[in-house]
């Protein structure tokens, strides 16, 4: 699809699952299972880590790599890891994408169903950059939490997602919201975890065309977590979660964006209207 200067593509990496009552947080599961009625009999719904491809100017940029291929059997089952039918790998070179092309990586954070892909093991067993030539950016204050997280969040950062890029002198940091490239925003948000960054592509603003497209990340990661108290149990900071949700849906609704969900495995992007108990889906979108 295009928006603004750029051609813009959303790419399945995989399939994985998490248990439906931390997506959910506080809200019971049989209200929760009827706005994502896709649960297994672990009670994990079926989710997907979907990239966001940016294509425009000489510049092909990659947002977040999903869970990638090192993560081992046992984790691998927890998580019902599932690469048979997409892989980040096939899912570029489909889109005309080769690994080494990739200009410019952003991490929206570094939690492992976002930041794996971003490395892989080489045929000398050693963990290296899927993305050789790509720089590779995170918030500064995002890499500081991930490498002291917390008891709550440490099994979601695995150090080998982000530091064999860092090694290699691939991984720069940025401090805040502002211009990423021409057309282009970061937006810090950090109820999820501290400074997740979404990405928003600024549209042409014409009659039809959605005013831009935004990749929500882990502040709405499926459309059924549109309504407010729809919030994921991972959240180290519901309640700023709240308040962010309650500042960006309103601003999505004017300004038209595109809300792309990296988790939904059946929703990839949506408009949505504000409707008499709060935001909803006015019409969705596969890119
Ligand atoms: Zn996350």
């Amino acid at each position: 699809m295009k928006i603004g200067e750029y051609d813009v593509d959303l790419i399945e990496t995989c399939r994985f699952a998490l248990d439906g009552g931390a997506m959910f947080g506080v809200v019971p599961k049989n209200l929760w299972s009827r706005a994502y009625p896709h649960f297994d009999e672990q009670n994990r719904i079926a989710m997907s880590a979907r990239a966001l491809l940016i294509r425009g100017n000489g510049n092909t940029i990659v947002v977040d790599a999903g869970c990638g291929g090192k993560m081992g059997e046992k984790l691998e089952s927890i998580y019902a890891l599932d690469n048979s039918v997409y892989t980040l790998d096939g899912e570029l070179a489909r889109h005309g994408v080769g690994l080494e092309d990739v200009t410019h990586f952003i991490y929206t954070h570094l939690h492992f169903d976002h930041a794996g892909g971003s490395t892989r093991i080489d045929s000398s067993g050693e963990t290296v950059p899927t993305f050789p030539y790509a720089r590779h950016f995170v918030q500064k204050d995002q890499l500081t939490w991930a490498r002291n997280p917390t008891d709550k969040d440490r099994a979601s950062f695995m150090p080998e997602n982000w530091e064999p890029v860092a090694r290699q002198d691939l991984l720069s940091t940025i401090d805040g919201d502002g211009e990423f490239l021409p057309g282009i925003e970061l937006r810090t948000v950090h109820g999820h975890t501290r400074a997740m960054q979404m990405v928003i592509v600024n549209g042409s603003g014409g009659e039809d065309a959605p005013g831009g497209l935004v990749y929500c990340a882990d502040l709405i990661p499926t459309s059924a977590h549109l309504p407010f108290p729809y919030m994921m149990g991972y959240d180290n900071f519901p309640l700023t979660t709240l308040e962010e949700k309650k500042r960006f849906l309103p601003e999505a609704f004017e300004r038209r964006w595109l809300l792309c969900f990296e988790h939904d495995a059946f929703t990839h992007a949506a408009r949505i209207i504000a409707g008499k108990r709060g935001f909803e889906i006015a019409g969705t979108v596969d890119l």
